[in-house]
């Protein structure tokens, strides 16, 4: 196994066999997380980026079958921000030192282009050394396109699992694999920093799909790349699926480090719903970015899309003094900067 990671280390990649028999493996965790991590020193020292979540909307038009929000669930109570609501959040956000807004929302179609690009370009007229970051799910190129101009720099969409057949089984028939595929790459085109992604551990799911998600991600070369547990929500159809669990999701963070050496990696929050210190080992395995969350407090536990959701009490201020002491308390630092992606090529990492 050592063999595995050693070449994982030296080459950037594996082959599908070794790459199976590492996620399948234990014993070896201990050294992976080890790799990932000097990977990680090399390129962002210490430093943790912080990302200020704004959750936007809770109103979806879709129904992904793993999802706490999703249109058919009758008992999540339903809230949208206003302007004025998004606003106060950077500027709380601003004055913690974020210089990176993450609008985050389902698919809601009261925010036409129109209303999302006065929102981005207010937001960028108002905190020009700021990054703005869109996460609304799949949109035309020409909305795309809208944002870019209006100044959004980055964007965010999960790929979910980049197997058309688990895709199908994630997801209601209306909702198609090449379409979200074809989002990312246009987002890619259009020139985004561009985030993709994939649950671990979400029902159906096979080591094979988790090498298919590796070789997406190798094809589209995203800038960021989220992985959190599948966690189940008591009102949706995988009700009662078991969660993906930690050691899983920390041993492909790592190899993630290994194979994208620069790439933006969250210790997503859903981590740390499923183990107590869950983005700290996050951190140690390799990704190095956190989001707390900038939402207005009285909204925070209706953004549910999954059970069980941490840091929904919290004002912003507490959220990123919590996670300052949780990121030092493992010898790493919160950092004020807009946390870019450093982009380099393949062939020149070590
Ligand atoms: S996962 Fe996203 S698109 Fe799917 S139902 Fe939830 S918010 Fe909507």
């Amino acid at each position: 196994m050592k063999k595995i990671i050693d070449k994982l280390f030296c080459t950037r990649d594996a082959d599908d066999v070794e790459l199976k028999e590492l996620i399948e493996s234990s014993g070896y965790d201990n050294y992976l997380y080890e790799q990932a991590e000097s990977i990680r020193k090399k390129y962002y020292g210490t430093d943790v980026y912080i990302r200020g979540l704004i959750e936007i909307s809770n109103y979806c038009k879709n129904n992904c079958y793993y999802c706490g929000i999703r249109a058919s669930n009758i008992n999540a109570d339903r809230y949208r921000l206003s302007k004025d609501d998004i606003l106060s959040c950077c500027k709380s956000g601003y004055q913690l030192g974020f210089r990176t807004f993450v609008m985050q929302g389902g698919e809601d179609n009261y925010f036409t282009d129109e209303i999302i690009c006065d929102i981005v370009s207010s937001i960028k007229s108002m905190y020009p050394d700021c990054a703005v970051t869109l996460s609304l799910g799949e949109k035309s190129y020409e909305s795309y396109l809208a944002y870019y101009n209006a100044g959004a720099d980055r964007y965010l969409l999960r790929h979910e699992t980049a197997n058309d057949d688990h895709y199908r089984k994630l997801h209601p028939e209306n909702l198609h694999p090449e379409n979200r595929k074809k989002c990312l790459f246009d987002l890619n085109r259009i020139g985004y920093q561009t985030g993709s992604g994939f649950m671990v551990g979400s029902p159906f799911q096979t080591t094979e799909n988790l090498i298919e998600d590796i070789r997406f991600l190798q094809e589209l070369q995203p800038a960021m790349i989220g992985i959190g547990p599948f966690i189940s929500h008591k009102d949706t159809p995988f009700k009662q699926y078991t969660n993906g669990s930690l050691e899983l999701c920390l041993k492909m963070l790592s190899i993630l480090r290994l194979i994208f050496p620069t790439v933006l990696l969250p210790a997503t929050t859903a981590l740390g719903t499923i183990s107590d210190n869950g983005r700290e080992l996050g951190i140690k395995a390799g990704a190095n970015v956190v989001m707390p969350n900038l939402s207005p407090v009285k909204y925070r536990k209706l953004y549910e899309i999954y059970d069980n959701k941490i840091c929904t009490g919290e004002e912003a201020a507490e959220c990123k003094f919590c996670l300052q002491k949780r990121m030092s308390s493992i010898g790493y630092n919160i950092v004020v900067s807009r946390g870019d992606f450093i982009k380099t090529t393949t062939t020149n990492f070590n």
